[in-house]
């Protein structure tokens, strides 16, 4: 055969037997509070990185020079939300049991819960970063305490919330700011309070959850819960560079609705954004 026939992972993804760092899709939306969608992340995204290029100007590498390997959507069923969660926490298992490096993406922001939780299962004086618009640390939502506008609360509430620190928050119940303030978790998304939290950490064993709606709705409005004054992405690609070399142990890129955005950009943004955490995630010193 002379073709290549081509199955469309990640730009630049090579086999998973010469992968460190391991790309996989978690794209499911049962819990979204508002418009649902992020079940569709992972095509939009991966055709989104067919636009971009393998070279990053930003850290001056090549995506063809990383070994990772794109694994492609773990197959979670709609509406069934224990099995997607238990799912999710044996797929990064078994990721993280090869030696790779876990980068899930895609769905709704309660999907980070497994992950975050395999990655204090192993690193007990793990720290949390979080960045996104909301806050997720209401004890309940509809009486449901288990959600993605939930789901950061009963990680705190296990790990301890003096082991999270939230960046970009712009919304949230007052309940929510009572938490967040008890506990000093928030933060501006500012390159200065960013790098004195990562200095501060030192050799910690660091977890990256981020929600995309971080960034302002101007540049992506592909998610279910659009909160303007957000960021933009020069500001997110500094602000996450100061990552690179750090202990990092997993991360997540998460919240992607492609349909509520027919221009692409937010399947463009969030792309460029996984091209970025790849090439900071192979500078970590990474023990699974
Ligand atoms: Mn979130
Ligand atoms: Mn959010």
């Amino acid at each position: 055969m002379t073709h290549e026939f081509v199955i469309p992972l990640f730009l630049g993804s090579r086999s998973p037997e010469e992968a460190k760092i391991a790309l996989f899709g978690t794209c499911w939306d049962g819990t979204s509070s508002f418009k649902a969608g992020s079940r569709f992340a992972g095509y939009a995204v991966r055709e989104a990185s067919y636009g971009m290029e393998e070279f990053s100007f930003y850290q001056q590498e090549s995506l063809l020079e990383i070994p990772f390997t794109d694994y492609g959507d773990l197959f979670l069923p709609p509406g069934q939300k224990e099995r997607a969660l238990s799912d999710i926490a044996s797929a990064v298992n078994e990721i993280k049991s090869k030696g790779q490096f876990p980068i899930a993406f895609g769905g709704e922001h309660l999907l980070a819960y497994p992950l975050i939780m395999s990655a204090w299962e192993t690193h007990k004086n793990l720290a949390v970063i979080h960045v996104d618009a909301h806050a997720d640390i209401r004890p309940d939502l509809w009486d449901d305490p288990l959600t993605h506008a939930t789901f950061l609360g009963r990680i705190g509430d296990q790990i301890g919330f003096e082991n999270i620190k939230q960046f970009g928050i712009r919304s949230g119940s007052k309940e929510e700011w009572k938490i967040a303030k008890h506990f000093d978790t928030i933060r501006p998304f500012t390159i200065d309070a960013l790098k004195s939290h990562i200095d501060s950490l030192g050799n910690r064993p660091i977890y990256l959850t981020l929600d995309m709606d971080v960034l302002d709705p101007s540049l992506y409005p592909g998610t279910g819960t659009p909160e303007p004054g957000g960021i933009f992405w020069d500001v997110l690609i500094e602000g996450l560079k100061l990552l690179r070399g750090k202990y990092l142990v997993g991360m997540d890129c998460l919240e992607l609705s492609p349909h509520y955005d027919s221009t692409g950009v937010s399947a463009q943004a969030m792309a460029k954004t996984l091209r970025e955490m790849i090439m900071i995630a192979n500078t970590s010193a990474f023990q699974p």
